[in-house]
């Protein structure tokens, strides 16, 4: 496996493979990889000849700083893991080699980043196009890799990818879960081993949701989800979201939607988590 850390690098590597007719594929991550991001890597390699994995953890999508302070770091165990699963190359840059200078380009998304994380993370979204759009410039991939996971991230991305015309296919991932439900996460690992138990309960949240939302409608779904968080006391719901799957707008009445996503960000001793269910 080839590790690059230069931009001049990973452009040189992933041209040449393309000029054999190797189709190149994308899987970006911010690193502490776990099972969720294998399975990325591995839709890639189903696809595609090369896999580029990257891994910066991406400042300027931070709205907190803590939050980025505290990001996992784990880049040689990371290393490991993709030379395992296979991959052909990882791009890992330092952040000076990616921002010579803060970037002063800024993306919007219109309504879809007005809700969920768009409302609650301002800026988030501008630094999470920016990155990846200067990733697929820099690597120009055929196919790029991105989880259900983040549902509104996958969105806008691929709102960005129409709209300014990357010549790529954007793949969505399901998205990969522990034993007992919770959605992977790098910030799991956050988790002390008294709360770890109780973050499976998010996605008992979203659970009791989808198996209310038709037979009870949209108001009483919300409340039992609001009555379900109160008794976990460590958990401190952001927001719980019930919305179009594909415009993200929240919904009011159930008719008329094709895809609806339940979506959620809860507090679990500081540590944020978001999880989702897309009901078709
Ligand atoms: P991150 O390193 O958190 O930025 O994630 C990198 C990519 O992996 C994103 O496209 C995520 O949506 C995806 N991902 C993260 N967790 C999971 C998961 N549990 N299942 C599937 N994909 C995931």
């Amino acid at each position: 496996m080839e590790l690059l850390k230069t931009i001049k690098e990973v452009r040189e590597y992933s041209f040449l493979h393309q000029k054999q007719g190797l189709s190149v594929g994308l899987v970006p991550t911010m690193g502490a990889l776990h099972k969720g991001h294998l399975s990325l890597i591995e839709a890639s390699k189903g696809d595609n000849k090369t896999t580029i994995a990257s891994i910066f953890v991406n400042p300027i999508q931070f709205n907190n700083p803590a939050d980025l302070a505290k990001y996992p770091r784990t880049l040689e165990k990371d290393l490991e893991i993709l030379e395992k699963a296979g991959c052909e190359a990882v791009f890992a840059p330092q952040e000076q080699e990616m921002y010579r200078s803060k970037p002063v380009v800024k993306m919007e998304f219109g309504t879809l980043e007005t809700v969920m994380e768009g409302a609650f993370r301002p800026g988030h979204f501008s630094g999470v196009g920016v990155v990846v759009a200067k990733l697929f410039n820099i690597i120009q991939p055929k196919h790029a890799y991105f989880g259900q996971k983040d549902l509104q991230q996958f969105l806008i991305i691929q709102q960005m990818v129409n709209d300014l015309s990357f010549p790529l296919t954007l793949h969505c991932c399901p998205i990969i879960r522990e034993s007992d439900g919770l959605a992977m996460s790098s910030r799991n690992t956050r988790l002390t081993p008294q709360n770890r138990p109780v973050a499976a309960k998010i996605y008992q949240s979203l659970q009791l949701a989808e198996s209310m939302l038709y037979k009870e409608g949209v108001e009483k779904t919300k409340q039992a989800v609001n009555d379900f968080f109160s008794s976990y006391k460590e958990l401190q719901p952001e927001y719980f979201e019930i919305a179009d799957g594909v415009s993200l707008a929240p919904i009011k009445e159930l008719a008329a939607h094709k895809k609806i996503a339940l979506c959620s960000a809860v507090f679990l001793d500081g540590v944020r988590l978001i999880d989702n269910i897309m009901m078709e």
